[in-house]
Order: structure tokens, then sequence, then C-alpha cells
């Protein structure tokens, strides 16, 4: 037996197995291709028998059908690795992929899926309703004006000392300031749960807006943060349509049942002038940043009508 001896062929499709790193299933060695196929959770990937596996080929096969007919109605990219879904409307299927390439679900496998800004609620759907949670994020990034201004001017500050002291010693400027107070929050945590074989839960995530750390700015910060909520709202509706279609919207304030909302941030800054608040409010609808809803949203939440 040397190193270059034959491996036996693959119990599966009697193929070729390649000589080196190939895949094991309880001892035996399977064809790339063959193994290829798998897409299942890690954890019943682990623990998969040959009999296990030949059980999935065979809902693989069926999987095939549902790719074969898959026409992409609505793509939408989430966080920066990249993560894509796709669904289709005509036949309620969604794949966690760019193309239909990966397991295919059907909407009514999916039983319920959560969206967080990082562990506060933002959105919950299931066949009982999607509920939509008031987010604290755009009055906390708000609250968080007067430190960025006194950053701005330290850092203008800085700068003219260091003019003045221009020419007198060789490296003496004071490093650059960087602005590093933690944004409202950190991702938008998706987390999808299934009725399914082979899947029960997914997760995945994207990145919140994040201050520019050399010139942080408010309004910068709200303006991706509107476009991250224009791709979670296409998401929410792309699940409703695929998955819940009969399910009622609504909405969910202070008032609800979220424990985590109504932070720190916000509790620290009661002396609130309502109509100064709504008056700010009305300039970022106007400059586009915030949605007209979202505006009458925040105008009776501050008037508490
Ligand atoms: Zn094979």
């Amino acid at each position: 037996m040397g190193l270059f001896s034959k491996k036996p062929p693959c119990p599966i499709c009697g193929g070729k197995i390649s000589w080196f790193l190939s895949s094991k299933i309880e001892g035996e060695y399977i064809c790339d291709s063959c193994y290829g196929k798998i897409d299942m959770e890690d954890d019943k990937k682990n623990h998969l028998t040959m009999q296990g596996f030949r059980d999935y080929l065979a809902f693989y096969e069926q999987n095939q059908q549902l790719k074969d007919k898959f026409v992409i109605s609505e793509r939408i990219d989430f966080g920066i690795l990249d993560t894509k879904i796709i669904f289709d409307y005509q036949n309620k299927l969604f794949c966690m992929s760019k193309n239909p390439d990966k397991t295919v679900f059907e909407g009514e496998q999916l039983k319920y899926f959560t969206i967080k800004e990082d562990n506060t609620l933002l959105f919950e759907g299931s066949a009982a309703g999607i509920k939509r949670y008031t987010s604290t994020v755009i009055e906390r990034a708000m609250a968080m004006a007067p430190q960025i201004s006194q950053f701005m001017m330290n850092r203008q500050m800085t700068r003219t000392l260091d003019k003045l002291d221009d020419g007198k010693v060789n490296g003496s400027a004071t490093p650059m300031q960087f602005f590093d107070i933690p944004e409202p929050f950190d991702k938008f945590n998706v987390k999808l749960c299934f009725d399914h074989p082979y899947w029960k839960v997914i997760k995945c995530d994207m990145d919140g807006p994040r201050f520019d750390n050399t010139t942080p700015d408010v309004n910068d910060y709200l303006r991706s943060y509107q476009s991250n909520m224009e791709e979670i709202e296409k998401l929410v509706a792309a699940f409703k349509t695929v998955a819940f279609p009969r399910a009622q919207e609504q909405s969910i304030g202070f008032g609800g049942n979220v424990g985590t909302v109504g932070t720190i941030q916000t509790t620290e800054t009661p002396h609130v002038d309502a109509i100064e608040e709504i008056k700010k409010y009305k300039a970022l609808m106007e400059e586009g940043i915030i949605t007209h809803q979202e505006f009458d949203a925040k105008k009776r939440q501050l008037l508490g009508i």
C-alpha cells in the first residue's frame, strides 16, 4: 500500500475519489461531487450517517425541482460578507444565495423571523403577524450631537495650536485624534426559524452605520441608517410575501413589551422640549433622511397622542 494506492470508488455514484483531502462519512470516502451537495446545519452535517446521507440525496433531488423553477423576483444584499437572499414571489420560494444553487426554501417552511438592532427587537414576523418595534437609534444618534461638536472643536483647536507651533520643534505635532465613541448599535441581527428536516435556524447580520472617525457627522450617520433601513424593510416585505402573506402588520411603541428599549442615553435627556424635537425631526424629513411615516410616528410619540 503506497501513497498513491487506489481508493475504492464513491459508494454513492461509483465515481473517482480524489487522492487527497477527500471527505468521509462513517469512515467511507465520498467523491467531491456527491459531498459537495451537502447544504445543512453544521451539527447535522457532522453527525451524518451513510443512511442519513442517502436520505439527504433524495431530498436534494426533490429540491432540484424548486431550483429549476426558481424565478428571481427580489434580491437583497446583506452585510459585508455578501450574504444575498433571493426571493421568488410567484412560487413563494427563497434561497440564501445570489443564485438558486443552495437549498431552496418554501415560504411555508419559515415559521418565524426576528430582526434586531444588537439585542433590541426591531421586527418580529410569523403567521400571527408582523410586529414592528419603535427603534431608539435615531434619537440616540441625535443625542450624540453635543459630543460630536465637542470632538470637532477639540480637533480644530489642536490643529490651530499645531499650526502656531509649526517649524519650532521637529515632529512635535499632536497625533491625529480619532472619534471613538461607539455608535448607537453595532449590527442588525437576522434570525430565521424553520420547520425543515435540515435547517432549524439560520442567522445572519448586517453592520449598522459607522461614524467617520475623523469627521463624524450625525446627518451622515442618519443617512446611512436610512439606507440600511430601506434594505431591512425590503427584507421584511419579502418574507411577508413568501411566508406570511395574510399576516397583519402592527407597530409597537415604547409602551410595548420590549424591556431593552429605552436605554441610558434616552433616559438621561428628560428635559426635551417636544416642539423643538419635532422641529428637528421635521428638518430631517425635509432633507429626506427620515420618511413621512417616521416623522408622524415621532411626532405622535413626542406629543403623547
Ligand atoms: Zn459520488
